[in-house]
């Protein structure tokens, strides 16, 4: 298996790669927070790792970058244990990261985001960045073409699109059962808010903290969640995924 982390490489590697033809690399991006009671706190940026390098060792010419693990979640600090960067931390960090990179002399910059706080940070940071550095390509990751998947697990499992949740719902949780079964705890698994998961409500969520929706954390309902299911919902989304970095990296 190709060597694909860049924090396991040593510099001398990293530069024989750079002259090589290695231009491409992939930055997951995640988030330290809750997840309700049975899920740990890393599970967005595993996600995000475990998507990152996938996507580093399925491309030609591409490695990956170290995730980043904490995120923008001011909504989840009700909870104990969220770790929140503000989003201007968070845009400074990205334009350091981008700018350190793109000093080595990496030309192509994969973001593959999975947690909804960050967006702002990421499209604000992407958008100084092309200004910036106008011959280096870009291409940002955050739920493009899973609608159609997302359709598909919830009529081949019998779940609502709420059931399998916007967050720590069916989705994660069975992801996170395979990902690393030890960190879950499915003697707590619970049904959060399964309700109309609208904009506004969202909204609000996002002003007045999640606490104020759900209770426990969830949005979503765990209880049927499953390693079988996450396989099916980890391959399928990482294809998607894929496919869709693929088709922008081709239009570019
Ligand atoms: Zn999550």
């Amino acid at each position: 298996m190709k060597k694909v982390r860049l924090d396991e490489m040593t510099w001398s590697e990293v530069k024989k790669l750079l002259e090589n033809g290695v231009d491409t690399v992939v930055i997951g991006i995640g988030s330290t927070e809750q997840h309700g009671p049975s899920l740990p706190l890393q599970t967005d940026r595993r996600i995000a790792d475990t998507v990152a390098n996938f996507i580093a060792s399925s491309l030609e010419n591409t490695i990956q970058a170290p995730t980043i693990m904490v995120g923008n979640s001011p909504h989840h600090m009700g909870f104990p244990g969220t770790i929140s960067l503000k989003q201007s931390t968070l845009e400074a960090v990205l334009e350091d990261y981008l700018e350190s990179l793109i000093h080595h002399g990496f030309k192509t910059i994969i973001l593959t985001n999975h947690h909804g706080g960050n967006c702002t940070a990421i499209d604000n940071s992407l958008e100084k960045a092309r200004k910036e550095f106008p011959a280096v390509r870009f291409v940002s990751f955050y739920n493009q073409n899973t609608t159609e998947a997302i359709n598909k697990f919830c009529e081949k499992y019998q779940l609502t699109p709420a059931e399998l949740g916007a967050h720590a719902g069916d989705l994660e949780t069975s992801i996170m059962m395979v990902l690393d079964e030890n960190l879950v705890c499915p003697d707590w698994f619970v049904k959060g808010f399964v309700g109309d998961y609208n904009q506004e409500v969202r909204a609000k969520a996002h002003r007045e903290g999640y606490i104020t929706l759900t209770e426990n954390g969830v949005v979503g309902d765990q209880r049927m969640a499953s390693k079988e299911k996450g396989l099916d919902y980890l391959s399928t989304l990482k294809e998607v995924i894929l496919n869709y970095i693929r088709s922008e990296l081709e239009k570019s």
